[in-house]
């Protein structure tokens, strides 16, 4: 079986196909910490693409609350619990290398597709066929907290020395909201298992689609997807899955004339918890942009983390982790970046706190920004950290370096005219 290099695992993996890269690449970050489970992001999908016969349980975005949600229900307990019995109690992280071709660490465990050599299946990737019954609920447990601490013994899928050094309150008590669509992966699942080949990473943007053609419903990319996002349509009998609205990154909506939008669910979110974007691709490698908001925050200052990366398939969703859950989930969830990550969150500089103001700003694909310094507005200390808040403006370009969006890191007051108490 082919080699490839992955990133997130900061070592070489096998894989069905060798590797082969887009120009660029779609990606995503999300801040778990500001979702208020609206359901706005999956409402503007489901509106969008799968309102039709035959699609009434596919929510190719979803927000699960966890621990305990999950759409199709259990899905990453039961991957996580096939992948720790497929190597038990090896499947850790080593924190101790890292460099820039491994700015997490190396995983040491095995992956999806590592899995099936170790337990002697005869398959691409492990995985499995949710039953219909756990595909009814897009967030099933919604607001269902977890009453005991979480241990990392108990879950058994996350080792090593993390290197834990944040000293934050955990809660004892806590759920998080957990918004997912397609990863649009870089060693896709789905893809590895299609018999058919009916699945194809597009060269300009690494958009992962189904060529709904050639798709023959063998349910193979249902099955080894660990994200569980192809799904099959009863009436058609042939599998979909997420599109990422590629008409609207390619620019074609009208509404912009010609600039590349994100997608609907990226701009709907009402708790301006998402930020889209693509980042360039060379030889393989994502080229440094520190200007791009996407490589600033998931390469250069690694507070997006990818969701599950032990899994293999380099999601190119990234997330900033729940600052109050504790430590080990989000570890088993997110890798061994997350106390870094929390750590910056927490108490942000200049420069990251500006780019924080620019989700969900504009309805454009923001390809660079630039901060424009303002005045001293605020400071304090943040878990003895000093932290100095100060009122820049951060301008967001479009692919063209033209300016789309600028925001203050201070909300504007709007006082409203007496004569119109109602308007602003
Ligand atoms: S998340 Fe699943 S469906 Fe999407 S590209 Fe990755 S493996 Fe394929
Ligand atoms: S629209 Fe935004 S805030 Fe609302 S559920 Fe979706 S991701 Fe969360």
């Amino acid at each position: 079986m082919p080699e490839v290099y992955n990133w997130q695992l900061g070592r070489r993996a096998t894989y069905r196909y060798e590797e082969k890269h887009p120009k660029e690449q779609f990606t995503f970050v999300f801040n778990t910490n500001r979702c208020i489970a609206c359901q706005t992001c999956t409402m503007a999908h489901k509106s969008t693409w799968t309102f039709s016969k035959g699609q009434e349980y596919m929510w190719w975005n979803n927000v699960e609350t966890k621990p305990y949600g999950g759409y199709p229900q259990f899905w990453d307990w039961k991957i996580l619990k096939m992948l720790e019995q497929s190597n038990p109690g090896q499947n850790v992280w080593n924190v101790r290398k890292v460099d820039n071709e491994k700015p997490h660490g190396v995983y040491e465990g095995v992956t999806i597709f590592e899995a099936p050599e170790k337990i002697g299946l005869n398959q691409e990737a492990i995985g499995y066929v949710p039953t219909d019954e756990e595909w009814r609920f897009p967030n099933f447990g919604e607001d269902t907290a977890h009453g005991r601490e979480f241990t990392q013994s108990r879950e058994g899928t996350f080792g090593g020395d993390n290197g834990c050094k944040s000293v934050l309150p955990e809660h004892k008590i806590w759920f998080f909201y957990l918004q997912r669509i397609c990863n649009h992966c870089t060693y896709p699942g789905c893809l590895a298992a299609c018999p058919r080949k009916a699945i194809y990473k597009r060269q300009e943007d690494g958009i992962v689609l189904i060529d709904q053609s050639r798709c023959r419903g063998y349910k193979k990319c249902v099955e080894q997807c660990p994200y569980k996002k192809p799904m099959f349509r009863g009436t058609t009998r042939i599998s979909e899955k997420c599109i990422a609205c590629y008409p609207r990154i390619e620019g074609l909506d009208p509404l912009t004339e010609g600039d590349q939008m994100e997608t609907r669910c990226m701009a709907a979110c009402v708790g301006k918890i998402r930020l889209q974007g693509l980042v360039k691709v060379q030889n393989g490698r994502w080229v440094s942009q520190m200007d791009n908001p996407q490589y600033y925050l998931i390469r250069h200052r690694k507070v997006a983390l990818p969701l599950y990366p032990q899994f293999g398939t380099e999601p190119n969703g990234y997330y900033i982790p729940s600052r109050h859950v504790p430590r080990a989930y989000s570890q088993q969830m997110f890798g061994p970046g997350v106390d870094h990550s929390i750590d910056q969150y927490m108490v942000p500089d200049r420069n990251l706190l500006a780019i924080l103001q620019l989700f969900r700003t504009t309805q454009r694909i923001i390809f660079s920004y630039k901060v424009e310094k303002g005045p001293k507005i605020f400071e304090t200390n943040i878990h003895g950290k000093k932290f100095t808040m100060h009122n820049d403006t951060v301008i967001g370009m479009n692919r063209k370096g033209k300016e789309i969006i600028r925001v203050t890191v201070e909300e504007p007051f709007y006082v409203r005219p007496e004569e119109h108490p109602g308007a602003i």
